[in-house]
Order: structure tokens, then C-alpha cells, then sequence
């Protein structure tokens, strides 16, 4: 089990030596090549078993290939985390690769000022890593657009729902244009989950 397996454009297998992640693990090498696929996936791991990269790589992938976000146009993929705590370590994760490719992250989460995540959103960015309450807060405050978003993550979605946040992560989801999108037949929705190929 190598990277070289894992379908990573040589700009992420290069971030991902840097970031010295020797072998993939085993979420990792199930997700990613379904990530990079353009596919709708849906993971489920333990902490500590790299769930974390499994998402960000892919998302990355689709991001490198973009012309850089001017201005407060952006972000091109937002993942919505339950608490603070979780949205800060997956910046940390993020960083790690976003880095190497003039990626940029922004975290946008409750508890803090608003004022200083609304100026780093004014300045630009490709991912923002949110709470779900702080983020409608930026797209009510016009301070974040989500019409090129076309890439989300829910981490732990769960425990999102656990705690309440399903009509927030609902009106982030309405916010990206691929909300638009129809089911391209019956056998897309499943359990009343609304089932959409974005691609
Ligand atoms: P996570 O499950 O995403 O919270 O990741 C747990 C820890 O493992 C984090 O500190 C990651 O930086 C690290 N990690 C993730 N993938 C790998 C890998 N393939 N090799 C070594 N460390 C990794």
C-alpha cells in the first residue's frame, strides 16, 4: 500500500512527503480515489485513523486545478465541523498541505470575533472550515458567498444533527448552487436523503 497508489496528482504526493505520511491509511486508500472521482462519499472512521486527510487531499486535488479566489468571491469548498475544537484541527491538517500549494484556509467558527474572520474572508480563500451557525452568520452578513462552492464536507455529521445544527447546515447547503441541481432519476433518492451527482 503506497501513495502512489492512491490516483494524488504529483503536487499533493509531493505535499503529502512533506507533511511525512509515510503510507496511507486505511480510510485513506478507500476515500481518496473515490474523492478524486468527483463522487458523493460517504466515510466512516475512527478519530486517529486519518479521516481527516482522506477528505482534505481529494478536496485539495479539485482546488489546485482553479484559478486562485480574488477578493471575498470565494471560498470554492467549505467543511462544516460541530465544535470549534474540531474545525481548528482540521485547519491545522488542512495547512499542512495547503501550504505547499498556495492553497488558502480560513476558519470561520462561533465564539470568537466576527469582524476578524469577515477581513480574512475579504481577502481571499479556496477553503473555509466553519460551525454551521457561525458560517449562515457570514452569508447573512454578506461577509462569505458560496456561488462557486461546489465541494462540501460534513465532518461528523452526526453529531451535527445530535446537536441540533440541521436547519443551519440545511441553509448553507441551499446557499451552494449545486442546491439547484435536480435528482437525475428515482433510484438517487434514498431514505428521503436527497442523493445529487454534482458533476
Ligand atoms: P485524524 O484521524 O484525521 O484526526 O488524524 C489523526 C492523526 O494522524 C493526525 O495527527 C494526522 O496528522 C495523522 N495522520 C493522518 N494520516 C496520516 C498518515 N497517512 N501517516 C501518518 N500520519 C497521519
Amino acid at each position: 500500500r503506497s501513495w502512489s497508489e492512491s490516483k494524488l496528482g504529483s503536487e499533493l504526493l509531493l505535499a503529502v512527503e512533506r507533511a511525512g505520511y509515510r503510507k496511507p491509511s486505511p480510510i485513506q486508500m478507500a476515500a481518496i480515489p473515490l474523492g478524486l472521482s468527483q463522487r458523493d462519499v460517504i466515510g466512516i472512521a475512527e478519530t486517529g485513523s486519518g479521516k481527516t486527510a482522506a477528505f482534505v487531499l481529494p478536496m485539495m486535488s479539485y482546488i489546485a486545478h482553479l484559478p486562485p479566489i480574488k477578493d471575498e468571491n470565494g471560498p470554492y469548498a467549505v467543511v462544516l465541523a460541530p465544535t470549534r475544537e474540531l474545525a481548528q484541527q482540521i485547519e491545522e491538517e488542512a495547512v499542512k498541505f495547503a501550504n505547499h500549494l498556495g492553497i488558502r484556509v480560513v476558519s470561520v467558527v462561533g465564539g470568537q470575533q466576527i469582524e476578524g474572520q469577515a477581513l480574512k474572508l475579504k481577502q481571499g480563500c479556496e477553503i473555509v472550515i466553519a460551525t454551521p451557525g457561525r458560517l449562515l452568520d457570514c452569508l447573512e452578513s454578506r461577509y462569505a458567498v458560496l456561488n462557486q462552492c461546489n465541494y462540501v464536507v460534513l465532518d461528523e455529521a452526526d453529531r451535527m444533527i445530535d446537536m441540533g445544527f440541521e436547519p443551519q447546515v440545511a441553509a448553507v447547503l441551499d446557499a451552494m448552487p449545486s442546491s439547484n441541481l435536480k435528482p437525475e432519476n428515482e433510484d438517487e433518492v434514498l431514505d428521503e436523503r436527497r442523493i445529487y451527482r454534482t458533476t
